[in-house]
């Protein structure tokens, strides 16, 4: 039997561990070259024993991280490094070490050591139960109470939005089976959410609660504007509910003008409109003025994503590559 469909067993049934394949840690980088050394340290420490490689993507950072990344690996041989040649995002950075990630079991982790190496044997383990995914669920309250908020709110109305089921603590720290691996490499779509595709491709998934430590060094690369804008890409990219409501909104509106239409012919036939209505016409039309702009807005958002996939252009572009094949994208993988 091959050590695929081994781990294929293992996970079906649980009785085999996955103790044996290659488990591939992939952690997107942007400007955390403090932070490179203690979470390779700490990586490699928690998955002594097992055989491992550590994509470290280098998302365009500007402070050196990448010469840390190749300092690294000279010290750590499981270490490997891709380097945009620009910054895609947190996202774009994680499915390229998904593409280029081999082994049988995948997990993605932050590289701030907010997600705590340690925790991996904890995943690993939960998998080895018979689970495709394993996600781990944050405890403790590292991050400040606006941003929890505003995660718990993002995660409310993506549930909404999208029908699944979002959780506010629930970051991109997982394990995952090569099933799964495969399939999200298959979705090129833009805008990405990792967390949404994952969810989306089904197969068996449980979570585990995990401590999230505090920031290593520096400070957080996801300011409120960023934040905002992965909302917005979310709720634009899973889900067509904006615009059902918008056109469940339009149908309520006209139809109650058309009343009011009515009642005033109703009003006018008795004889009695007196020339008023400066102040509701105003706010009809403002009302109104300000309902067709977010309209149009919206449906812009989702024309631009349509605009944006036609042109079929890679998700990333590497720039430099350390211990890993590449090629610009691995060609099967091209649109
Ligand atoms: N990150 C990235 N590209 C970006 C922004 C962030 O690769 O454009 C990485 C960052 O280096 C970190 C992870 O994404 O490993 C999460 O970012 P951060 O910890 O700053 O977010 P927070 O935990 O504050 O939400
Ligand atoms: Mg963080």
């Amino acid at each position: 039997m091959g050590n695929r469909e081994q781990t294929m067993r293992a996970a079906e049934t649980g009785a085999v561990t996955a103790r044996t394949s290659l488990v591939s840690v992939i952690a997107p980088v942007y400007n955390e070259r403090e932070c490179l050394e203690e979470l390779v340290r700490r990586i490699d420490v928690a998955l002594q024993g097992r055989p491992c490689e550590i994509i470290l993507v280098d998302d365009g950072s500007r402070d050196g991280s990448w010469g840390e990344i190749v300092r690294l690996r000279a010290l750590y041989p499981a270490v490997r490094g891709l380097r945009f040649s620009r910054n895609f995002g947190h996202h774009v950075a994680i499915t390229a070490g998904l593409d280029h990630a081999l082994g049988e079991w995948v997990v993605v982790m932050d590289s701030d050591l907010q997600d705590q190496p340690e925790s991996i044997t904890s995943l690993l383990d939960k998998a080895a139960e018979g689970y495709h995914m394993v996600v781990a669920r944050r405890l403790g309250k590292r991050h400040g109470p606006f941003k929890r908020s505003l995660s718990q709110l993002f995660a409310r109305a993506m549930t909404w939005l999208a029908d699944f089921e979002f959780d506010a603590s629930v970051g991109v720290f997982r394990v995952m089976h090569r099933d799964i691996v495969d399939a999200v490499c298959a979705m090129r779509e833009t805008p990405r959410l990792f967390t949404a595709m994952t969810d989306w491709v089904g197969f068996s998934r449980t979570s585990i609660d995990v401590t999230h430590g505090a920031r290593f060094a520096g400070e957080t690369k996801y300011p409120l504007r960023k934040q905002v804008a992965l909302a917005v890409r979310g709720a634009i990219g899973f889900s067509e509910k904006p615009l059902e409501v918008l056109v469940t909104l339009g149908f309520v509106i006209a139809s109650v003008g058309l009343t009011y239409a009515l009642v005033i012919a109703v009003r006018a036939l008795q004889g009695g409109i007196a020339v008023l209505g400066y102040a509701s016409l105003m706010s009809a039309i403002l009302v109104m003025g300000g309902l067709a702009i977010a309209t149009t807005g919206i449906v812009g958002l989702y024309v631009g994503s349509v605009f944006a996939q036609t042109k079929r252009r890679p998700l990333y572009l590497l720039r430099a590559s350390e211990g890993i094949e590449t090629s610009v994208l691995p060609p099967s993988r091209v649109n």
